[in-house]
């Protein structure tokens, strides 16, 4: 789950992080009179999405005057911003927040990330922050600085000097950032993150260090243990199908590609996206229906799919081990009777009650096209997707 900038500050904040001071509101009006309790004279008026890019999109903007943050509010709020992290679709800015403006001597890129190989939580440190990130990281990635922190000992002194060496400081501003290590490597595990990216992260003129945006994700499964990070979930900015498939305790991510799929157990909806792929389409998602699926279950999971505009054509590919497939067919077939089937539909069934759950798909009347293996159902479906457009 990620959350909003403001929201991300107020948890480093609340963890004694340097962030400079700032509101979030949901009107102009509000904006106004948030920037006048700030010391000004530059205020930065900033848009909240769950994505990254704002300031490129046209998403930050820094006024030097209350006409300016109301002038600035009003173009900001409501607008649809594209950025590199929304799609081309966008997002629409339905909050701001109004940011005490900070002197910039040096843009810096502070992030940590799970390192799942290591099992360990990895620094990435790079004296080239702000808007180019993405850019240093392809033309120049030894201007790039990762090591990771063994969770086993903790955050230790010495790395709190490597983010020091890394970013060139020396004096105060060192000491300041291996406090900072710290406190970030305390927020992170205290809280089970599985990224948090400071860009940029600040020298001042004054020669502090000051966390200028923060990006926050946590770990998903860790959330039950954290019900004030729970509280500030924003669901305009998530998927409705994804939403949707959590109430049914579903496992579904949405993606770009074509093809619906349905499968039971992660390593074969892995294996199913990489064969339809290797047939030359994608996959519209991933979705694993989980081992011991009810018909409602599979029927959700169905409408789903069916929801997504993207769909062209639909991968059924069920493996009855625990689960039978004549509970499968019958989900299927409930749920193409409640909404219609207007793609392609492929059925591959293996396992527990194949027979019967082949026979229930075959007298069902329904236009469905039946498999016998992973490789012929993805062959048919990407064949029937081409055939029909
Ligand atoms: P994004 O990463 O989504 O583009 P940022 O919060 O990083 O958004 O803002 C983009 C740029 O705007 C920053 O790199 C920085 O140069 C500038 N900026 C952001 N917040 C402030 C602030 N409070 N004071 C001065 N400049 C800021
Ligand atoms: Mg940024």
């Amino acid at each position: 789950m990620n959350i909003h900038e403001y929201q991300a500050k107020a948890v480093l904040s609340g963890f004694g992080a340097p962030v400079p001071q700032g509101y979030p509101v949901f009107s102009v009006d509000e904006a106004v009179e948030a920037a006048k309790k700030l010391p000004g004279p530059v205020y930065v008026v900033k848009a909240q999405i769950h994505a990254g890019g704002r300031g490129k999109g046209g998403g930050v903007k820094i006024a030097k005057s209350i006409d300016e943050v109301r002038a600035h509010a009003e173009a900001i709020l409501g607008m649809t911003l594209i950025t590199h992290q929304t799609g081309p679709a966008g997002k629409e800015v339905r909050r701001l927040y109004i940011e005490d403006g900070a002197d910039i001597a040096s843009e810096f890129y502070l992030s940590m990330l799970v390192d799942r190989e290591k099992s360990q939580v990895a620094f990435v440190v790079s004296t080239e922050g702000g808007m180019d990130i993405e850019q240093v990281a392809a033309d120049t990635p030894e201007k790039i600085i990762t090591f990771s922190v063994d969770p086993a000992t903790g955050l230790m002194p010495h790395h709190g000097r490597a983010v020091a060496r890394a970013l060139n400081l020396s004096g105060g501003a060192a000491k300041q950032a291996g406090k900072l290590a710290a406190i970030l490597y305390k927020a992170f595990t205290n809280k089970d993150m599985s990224l948090l990216e400071i860009n940029p992260l600040v020298l001042t003129g004054a020669g502090d260090l000051v966390c200028l945006d923060a990006k926050m994700g946590f770990d998903g499964n860790a959330l039950y243990r954290h019900p004030d990070i729970l509280e500030l979930r924003d669901e305009s900015e998530e998927d409705p199908k994804e939403l949707e498939a959590a109430k049914y305790d579903l496992s579904y991510i949405a993606l770009d590609g074509e093809i619906g799929c349905m499968v039971n157990g992660a390593g074969l909806a892995m294996s199913t996206m990489d064969i339809i792929k290797l047939y030359g389409s994608e996959p519209a998602n991933f979705l694993d229906v989980g081992g011991g699926a009810t018909a409602e279950k599979v029927t959700a999971a169905f409408k789903i799919i069916t929801s997504d505009p993207q769909v062209k054509g639909i991968l059924v590919n069920i493996f009855g081990g625990i689960m039978r497939c004549d509970v499968i067919a019958e989900g299927v077939i409930t749920a193409v009777q409640d909404v219609g089937l207007k793609v392609p539909l492929v059925v591959r069934l293996e396992g527990t009650n194949v027979k019967r759950g082949k026979e229930i798909i075959a007298n069902s009347g329904l236009n469905v096209i039946s498999a016998d293996d992973l490789d012929d159902a993805a062959k048919k479906i990407v064949a029937a997707v081409e055939e029909a457009a």
